[in-house]
């Protein structure tokens, strides 16, 4: 059963994720599941951790989520299915220029390959 409060979350974080999909230009589609706190195992290997992550292939993707997922969330994921390649600082910092929460100085710090 879906309360009214968690379907509200659910329709905006639709709108955040097409929203970001058309400016990254994601071509795969990209859903987002709602997983267990109890079905994640954190690197230390503890069950219950807090988690947003994605997994994608060629095809498809999937934003997995233990929380409500923040705009940040979104476009950070979504970096990591544009950008494979990039580490996770350069995901980190392009998320903070997206999202101008970061100075532009940031961006020095960016070591491209
Ligand atoms: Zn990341």
């Amino acid at each position: 059963m879906v309360s009214g409060m968690d379907q509200r979350d659910e329709e905006r974080a639709e709108v955040l994720l097409s929203k970001w999909m058309r400016r990254l230009r994601i071509q795969i589609p990209i859903r987002t599941e709602r997983t267990s706190i109890w079905q994640v195992v954190g690197e230390s290997g503890r069950a219950g951790c807090s988690l947003v992550g994605v997994v994608f292939d060629e095809q498809t993707g999937c934003i997995y989520h233990t929380r409500r997922l923040k705009e940040e969330d979104i476009v950070h994921e979504l970096l990591h299915v544009a950008h494979p390649d990039w580490r996770e600082s350069e995901v980190v910092n392009e998320t903070n220029r997206l999202l101008s929460r970061a100075p532009q100085l940031n961006r020095l710090s960016l070591n491209p390959a």
